[in-house]
This record gives C-alpha cells, structure tokens and sequence, in this order.
C-alpha cells in the first residue's frame, strides 16, 4: 500500500507582491487503491457559499415539488404488489416511491422528510435513522427479489450545488449489474488487491490509518472514520468504512446507528464551515465475497460564487476525470476530528 505524491511548485512574478517571484506548490497523489491520480491545489481559494434556504421555500422558486405532501398522493409513483403490497412504504417522515425515472430494475426515491426545505441541523437522528432503515430494507428485499443485480447503492445529492434537481430532502437506493467506473475500479482493484497480499485492503487501509493517525478521524461502534488520500470533492471527502459488512444483508440495526451518528458530526463539522451541500454514498459489494467491505463517501458541494452560480466542477472532472481539492486530507482530517 504506497501514499505516493508527485508534489512540484510553480513559479511566476506576483502582481500582488510587486511583481516578485512567487513559487506556489501543488500536489498529485494516487489512490493507494485504484492508482486513480487526484490534484491538490488553488488552496484556500475557494470557500463555500451561503444558501438561503428562505428563498428556496417562495412558490415562485419552488415551483412544482411531487414530494411535497400536498401533491404527493396524486404526483409519485408506487411499488407493484411484488416490492411493497402497501404501495409507497413509510417510517417515520421517511417514505420510499419508485424512482420516476429509473436506474435500473430497481430503482427508489428516498423521501427524507414533510418539509420542503431541510437545513442540514434538521436532517436529525430520528430522519436519517428512518431513512436509512427504510432504504436499507428496501436494497435487503430486491436483492431477494432479483440476485442477479449483485451491487447495492444508496446515493444522495442534498441542495442544488450538489446537483440535486428538488430541494426536498431525499435519497436514490437501486441495485445494478453497472455501479459506475469508481466503484467497478474500487471493486477491480479490492479483488486484485486481496489475490495478491490474502488481506482485504480496506481493512488494512482502516489499521494503517489509524497507526499514523494523519487522516484517520475516529471509530464509532463498527464504523471507522477517515479522510480518503485522494479526495473526489472540491472541499474534500470524509470516508466511512465498516471492515465487518460486505454485502447489503449483513447490514444491521447497529451499523445504521453507527452511521448515523457518524454523520451527524460530519454535518455537525459542515455547519461550522457553512457548508449547505453534499453528494454522497453508501456502497455494498456483492454477496460471497471478503475483499470490498462496505463504505460511505460524504464530498462537500457548493456554488463557486453567488453572482453566476459556477459549479464546483470543471473541465477537470468534466473531461479528464480528474478530481481537484483546495484542502490537503490531512488539514481537513484536523479540522473534522475536533467534532467526532
Ligand atoms: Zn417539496
């Protein structure tokens, strides 16, 4: 397992510094994993932006929502009898539909609250634990209904810089034979990984995280908490890894407490830094197998500005596939830790 970092600096005459020279450093590091590279640089200039949630709650913003309760009856689809005889399955404020627009065979929209605008100290234990539990029951009983689709996901883009399309709070669960290029080279890399040393890899990463304790946030129950070296998001990502799950059933009540928790001082950490948005997901490897246990990837989202609405992304994830940070994993690992 190499941490391997191509770091080099740049130099120019600085107009702010009376045309001085200016030597600026960046980094590239490889995913210890995949060998996927990511780009560390423009430090400290980008800062997340203010939402306001208020304007987000006018009807001539909202427009149409089919989540919302006063259309929800009539606007979204239900299950056939097959995947839930009652139709739209509930727990709590957390209601689970089928996804109008389908990702695979099954496909499901996790409606994650009443109210149309949720800020992140709202999304408390109590709705995520539903959510959740609801989800995850969900992913338990197509992999019944359907064994064929091995791979098991839930995924989340919360507020629209994360690309969310509804403001309304709420989740995608599906299972599919296509998990996407990260999760099928995560997946590649675990097996290949696992032939070559006998040891599950991210189990070892989770040991050798926490002996250097750079990156490595903190354990809660069965969950371990850490900053991935290569990072997908702008602002940075905070991994969560359970070394004991490997496939969607062995999934428990205890994992989703330990997962809950977990997040709640993730966000707890976003408030703090006015974050307001975020993409994430929970991964399940197929059943049999000991080498991709189960892990969580949270990535802050944001506007680059308020003035044009710019995306955090570029042509880097556009077209090179390459994700850039502004904080190194370390720095972030410091500032996370302080809430965990
Ligand atoms: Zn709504």
């Amino acid at each position: 397992m190499e941490f391997k970092i191509i770091g080099a600096e740049s130099t120019f005459l600085h107009p702010g510094k009376g045309f001085m020279p200016e030597k600026v450093r960046f980094e590239v590091r490889k995913d210890p994993l995949t060998g996927r590279t990511g780009h560390y640089s423009h430090f400290g200039a980008i800062k997340p932006q203010k939402l306001d949630l208020e304007h987000y709650k006018k009807p001539e913003i909202k427009g149409f929502c089919p989540f919302c309760l006063d259309k929800r009856d009539v606007a979204t689809p239900k299950f056939t009898a097959d995947v839930y005889p009652e139709g739209r399955p509930a727990k709590g404020e957390a209601t689970l539909i089928p996804n109008l627009f389908p990702y695979d065979v099954y496909s499901a929209v996790m409606i994650m609250a009443d109210d149309h605008v949720v800020p992140l100290e709202h999304l408390n234990n109590k709705r995520l634990h539903d959510a959740f539990t609801l989800g995850i029951d969900f992913l338990k009983r197509v992999k019944t209904l359907d064994p064929s689709l091995p791979y098991h996901l839930m995924t989340w883009n919360y507020m629209p810089p994360s690309g969310g399309g509804l403001v309304h709070p709420h989740q995608q669960y599906f299972a599919t034979q296509c998990p996407g290029n990260q999760f099928t080279d995560e997946l590649t890399a675990s097996a290949q990984f696992y032939q070559m040393h006998g040891v599950d890899y991210w189990s070892l990463l989770v040991e050798r995280e926490r002996d250097s304790g750079q990156r490595y946030v903190a354990n809660i129950g069965a969950s371990h908490w850490l900053i991935p070296f290569v990072c997908l998001g702008i602002l940075g990502d905070v991994m969560c890894i359970f070394p004991d799950v490997y496939s969607i059933e062995e999934f428990g009540e205890r994992h989703i407490n330990d997962l809950v928790v977990g997040l709640r001082k993730v966000f707890e950490y976003y408030q703090a830094e006015g974050i307001m948005s975020l993409n994430a997901s929970l991964l399940f490897g197929a059943e049999g197998q000991r080498y991709f246990p189960c892990h969580l990837r949270v990535s802050a989202r944001t506007f680059l500005n308020m003035r044009d609405f710019a995306p955090d992304l570029n042509f880097f994830q556009a077209i090179l596939g390459e994700p850039v940070s502004v904080t190194m994993p370390e720095d972030l690992c410091k500032d996370v830790r302080r809430f965990f």
